[in-house]
């Protein structure tokens, strides 16, 4: 079997551009544009090219964006107090603190200052606790992003074996609580699990976010399954891989590739939020 493979770039362009345009029918009734606020501490290269393409994702779907800046001397207090001031400017719709932290900063406590309406990364404890009541809120961009991934290719959800492998906070507990409230039969594993790849082949739907290079091998998916790579780790030589082995298309139904698959639908899923968090503050 060679694997169906999911397009990330295709997902991503037509949530852009329903985002786009959103935008213009808002701004051509005489509303403002939807306003992201990126916070980068530091001066961390691969932030400040996450960063860049944040902003010119922004400009791409028609909204403004303002960068804001601190030292990576900054502490917690200069982080909460320059947050809460984007929190309380009408002008922002969302408000994102790009992370890793220096390690100065008490990360909980920065991502918890931003006001959970204007949670653009979904990440706040508020918007956690949503997630999981299955309450109206901000979904984190990649767990949100997987489940558009799927249904972008109509792939069926309800009543399937979903295995999530990996659980942190950002993408596994937050992707499997997703798929639950979907229908799906969820099992999570995470390092200590015993018999993991018995576990994985019993999946319909294997989303797998371990930061472990080609960690999935043929052997361990079920035939025609539907793999989702979350993995994005460096090759020797440079180049970019997931925590699934290419080879795995060869036996599995459907595959996100790296790069090209789960990557480009989280970056477009931020400005998805942004575009939800300004209608929600302004319905139109
Ligand atoms: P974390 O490092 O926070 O978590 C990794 C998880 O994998 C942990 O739950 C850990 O288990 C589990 N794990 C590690 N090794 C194994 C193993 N050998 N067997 C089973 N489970 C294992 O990673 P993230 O969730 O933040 O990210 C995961 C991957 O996804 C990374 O490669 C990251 O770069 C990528 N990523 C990609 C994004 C995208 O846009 N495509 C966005 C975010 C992340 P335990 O809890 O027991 O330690």
């Amino acid at each position: 079997m060679t694997a169906v493979r999911i397009d990330g770039n295709q997902v991503a362009a037509t949530i852009l551009a329903e985002v786009a345009e959103g935008i213009e029918a808002r701004v051509a009734a005489g509303l403002p544009r939807p306003h992201l606020a990126a916070l980068l501490v530091g001066d961390d290269p691969a932030s400040e090219t996450y960063i860049r393409l944040k902003h010119e994702d922004a400009e791409k779907v028609g909204m403004t964006s303002s960068d804001h800046r601190l030292p990576a001397t900054a502490t917690t207090a200069a982080v909460v107090e320059l947050v809460e001031s984007l929190n309380c400017d009408d002008e922002v719709s969302g408000v994102l603190v790009q992370t890793p932290l220096p390690s100065g900063v008490d990360s909980a406590v920065a991502l918890a200052a931003v006001d959970p309406v204007k949670d653009v990364d979904g990440l706040h404890p508020v918007n956690a606790g949503k997630l999981l009541l299955g309450e109206p809120g901000m979904l984190p961009n990649t767990p949100a992003g997987v489940i558009r991934m799927l249904d972008h290719y109509g792939i069926e959800i309800a009543g399937r074996r979903a295995v999530m492998l990996g659980r942190s906070n950002i993408v596994g507990k937050p992707t499997a609580v997703l798929l639950l409230r979907r229908n799906a039969t969820v099992t999570i594993c995470h390092s200590r699990t015993v018999g993991l790849a018995d576990i994985c082949r019993e999946a319909d739907i294997l989303v797998v976010a371990i930061r472990q290079l080609d960690f999935v091998t043929p052997d361990m998916v079920r035939p025609g399954a539907v793999v989702v790579d979350v993995g994005i780790n460096p090759r020797p030589g440079g180049r970019l891989g997931g925590d699934v082995d290419p080879s795995v298309a060869g036996v599995a139904g459907w595959l996100t590739p790296v790069p090209g698959g789960v990557g480009p639908v989280t970056r477009a899923m931020l400005m998805a939020n942004t575009w939800q968090a300004e209608q929600a503050r302004r319905p139109g």
